[in-house]
């Protein structure tokens, strides 16, 4: 992935207008990188670019199949158009495009010149465009020619590059894209064609490089490896060269496994997947490998390169959270995230098939007097046996949740009517009051449940929860050991929801709020090393109000725009303050909201803040959530590089809540991980929650990214965070959030 901002910079310098990365499927953008990352490997790799040019057209028709891709050049003196390279055009068809003269019937590479625009010719057969090349497109069977510009570094276009088809077709864009990424590639390399510099990039690349690189000939005898390479695998590169990569197999893979790869590599140049090799010790490995083929001008393959990346680390750690972060460990039951999942794929199913959906929240009646008269090893017994129950209570399709404590949610997929639901919903309440044995005792439950369906209590995951809770609650009222579904006037958000808002606006208007201060402590050393700044609204009547009651109103109608713009101000000029007045220089943390990136000019707000304040960029960081990540990923790519070029730090809040993806993170060049704080409470009774923080730790540290720990109450919490070697922490256990002034003694106290 390391490529990615290469390649955006790319396809930047067409000149065209770019087809946006995420109007495309998740399957094309996939093809698309694997397709820039195959080509730079080459041009890194410094191979020749003759041969990088016929690997694009050759990938490209891999990708649009029954095509033919073809790079044409202007002459010297501008006039005709000669083909540079079509690896698939056999020898007299290209005899017969060369000095093709631009012109209105010059065909779709003889219109781009003429127009100084890409051309997309449906129908050769028809099209005037093709007026003086009929006879080619009728010789050749060329039905359809789809054709753009090449442009040179001073962006004046050189010649053309073109995918012709043996059938008649409009592009979607995801051609469009291939076109734009293929032409911008022979571009940069047209002009990047001087052999030194190109060698002497492949010494840095091959010497530098973290990965393993492999050179082989064509028996595949190994010529060459890289230090990266022998640290991996524990050979030296004595013990290497002139063996095959037959030495370092594991005996994983069958015959047909590297069949298949020959295969592919023989017939398109290129592989690339998941391959366990066995290091010198004989441990066995997973590594992600990319081969690809070295062809002279005559098309002899001349060597072979494979480039290797140990992932053992991030495979492992990427289960281990995978699996624990969507499970409940008691019970084995998905948890709220894996839930989540599940009913929202149940939702767009009812949608579909006119089905409802009904959302159970379910709580256990008395158990918390059970558990505390029984001990605790009985109280886990019990939800062992409740959960049972339930399981014979339900169909495969439905899902059982455990979000903690003796709650379950369950979600009844795919439910004709309200009756049938109520008839599910009876069996459970009877089945968990069967009578229990449990240590040799006879005991008896019950349970209150809430119910909401899908749709006529709300279309998505965070609305039927919410009224299946209230629900709960009022069976609960009811008396226990009943059932009660959600009806309207339970929800009384809305009038509260408009009070607020009302009030917000008076706050904006006059600057009622303000920043409290809580320190972040380096573990290794005990000093501060950063401070996260926390908004409070100061109102006239109720005094302070903390953030939890007013930022997810402020983000619904948009305030939080104007706030966040405050807070970000008011954070920079108080650490400029505090650096006059003596304190050492600390990195100040700011809260940004995804509603912020999606309404504000970010970009522009950091940069006046900065100014503003004159505080250095390195002492600002912002911190925000894994979700905006997710939405629209080329725009927050560009934005978060912006953001970072102007020297300051990004942090991912409430990490493991989420989306919890660290490929996206290596892309976005993040400095910090915040674990979130709901698995920092629970590290010290819940395995489960120190399995995963310990997990995110190593496999932060992987990617060179610092991790912080918030929420830390106790020393019982502070040691094993340590003991995962986690880098900062933060939490009640050094100090609450506190005025300025207050933060500032705490400093001067502890310097
Ligand atoms: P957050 O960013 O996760 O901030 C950490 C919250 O945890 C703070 O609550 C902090 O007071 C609290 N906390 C710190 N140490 C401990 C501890 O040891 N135990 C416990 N139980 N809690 C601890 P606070 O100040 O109420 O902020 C709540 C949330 O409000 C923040 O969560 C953040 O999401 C949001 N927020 C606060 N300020 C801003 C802001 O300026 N802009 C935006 N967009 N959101 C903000
Ligand atoms: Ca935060
Ligand atoms: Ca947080």
């Amino acid at each position: 992935m390391k490529n990615l901002e290469k390649t955006a910079t790319l396809s930047c310098s067409t000149g065209l207008p770019t087809v946006e990365y995420s109007s495309l499927s998740s399957e094309e953008q996939e093809k698309i990188l694997h397709l820039q990352q195959a080509i730079l490997e080459s041009v890194a790799l410094g191979v020749d670019h003759m041969e990088i040019i016929n690997q694009v057209c050759r990938l490209e028709e891999q990708l649009l199949p029954n095509s033919v891709g073809s790079v044409m050049l202007m002459d010297e003196a501008y006039e005709f158009l000669n083909v540079y390279a079509a690896p698939s055009i056999p020898p007299e068809g290209v005899a017969q495009l060369n000095g093709l003269r631009p012109g209105p019937g010059g065909g779709s590479c003889g219109n781009v010149i003429y127009r100084q625009e890409p051309q997309f010719v449906s129908n050769t057969f028809a099209d005037l465009r093709w007026q003086d090349l009929r006879h080619l497109a009728y010789n050749f069977n060329l039905c359809s020619c789809w054709s753009v510009p090449i442009y040179s570094s001073e962006q004046k276009i050189k010649g053309t590059f073109a995918l012709s088809s043996f059938e008649h077709r409009s592009p979607s864009p995801f051609h469009q894209k291939l076109l734009e990424i293929g032409s911008s590639i022979i571009g940069i390399v047209l002009d990047r064609n001087k052999s030194l510099e190109s060698l002497r990039l492949f010494q840095k690349v091959f010497e530098g490089s973290e990965e393993g690189i492999m050179v082989t000939d064509p028996n595949k005898v190994i010529l060459l490896v890289n230090p990266a390479f022998s640290k991996m695998v524990g050979y030296t590169s004595e013990e290497l060269l002139g063996e095959t990569p037959k030495k370092l197999s594991s005996g994983h893979h069958d015959r047909s496994f590297y069949a298949a790869m020959w295969d592919s590599i023989n017939t398109f140049g290129h592989w690339h997947g998941e391959i366990w090799n066995r290091r010198k010790n004989g441990e066995i490995f997973p590594e992600w490998l990319a081969i690809s083929t070295v062809n002279d001008l005559s098309g002899k393959t001349t060597h072979y390169i494979g480039i290797f990346s140990d992932i053992s680390e991030r495979k492992n750690a990427e289960e281990q959270i995978r699996y624990l972060s969507s499970h409940d460990a008691l019970t084995g039951l998905p948890n709220r995230m894996l839930f989540k999942d599940r009913l929202e794929n149940a939702i767009a199913f009812a949608a579909r098939s006119h089905h409802k959906v009904a959302v159970l929240n379910l709580d256990l009646d008395q158990f918390k007097m059970l558990n505390d008269s029984l001990g605790h090893t009985a109280g886990d017994e019990l939800l062992r046996c409740v959960t049972s129950q339930l399981k014979v209570c339900v169909r495969d399709t439905d899902t059982l949740c455990r979000p903690g404590g003796d709650e379950f949610f369950i979600a009844l997929a795919n439910m004709p009517d309200t009756d049938s639901i109520s008839t599910m919903v009876d069996k459970i309440l009877e089945h968990i009051a069967k009578p229990f044995v449990l240590e040799g005792r006879h005991l008896s439950l019950s349970c209150s449940i809430g119910i909401a369906v899908y749709p006529d209590d709300g279309g998505n995951f965070e609305t039927l929860m919410k009224r299946a809770d209230k629900a709960m609650y009022q069976a609960k009222d009811a008396g226990r050991n009943t059932y009660r579904y959600f009806t309207e006037q339970l929800n009384s958000d809305s009038f509260e929801y408009m009070r607020i808002t009302h009030e917000l606006r008076e706050a904006v208007k006059c600057k009622q709020f303000t920043l409290h201060y809580q320190p972040q402590i380096d573990l290794a050393t005990g000093n501060v090393q950063g401070v996260e700044a926390l908004v409070r609204w100061n109102h006239p009547l109720e005094g302070l109000i903390p953030p939890g009651r007013f930022i997810s109103i402020a983000e619904q109608n948009g305030l939080i725009v104007e706030i966040g713009e405050w807070v970000l101000n008011e954070a920079c000029r108080q650490a400029v303050a505090w650096q006059m007045a003596g304190l050492p220089p600390i990195v100040i943390a700011v809260n940004m909201s995804a509603v912020q990136f999606k309404r504000g000019n970010v970009e522009n707000l950091v940069r006046s803040a900065l100014d503003n304040s004159g505080l250095d960029p390195q002492y600002l960081e912002i911190e925000l959530t894994e979700s905006i990540l997710l939405h629209d990923m080329d725009y927050m790519l560009s934005l978060l590089k912006d953001l970072k070029d102007t020297g300051l730090k990004l942090a991912i809040d409430d990490f493991g809540t989420g989306y919890s993806s660290l490929a996206y993170l290596k892309k976005f060049k993040i400095d910090r991980l915040k674990i979130d704080q709901s698995f920092v409470g629970d590290i010290a009774i819940d395995p489960n929650d120190a399995a995963i923080v310990r997990a995110i730790v190593q496999m932060a540290h992987t990617l060179n990214l610092r991790v912080i720990a918030e929420g830390v109450e106790n020393q019982e919490m502070l040691e094993y965070l340590s003991s995962c070697q986690c880098d900062e922490v933060q939490g009640y256990h050094f100090a609450r959030p506190m005025p300025p002034e207050a933060f500032a003694a705490f400093m001067a106290d502890k310097t």
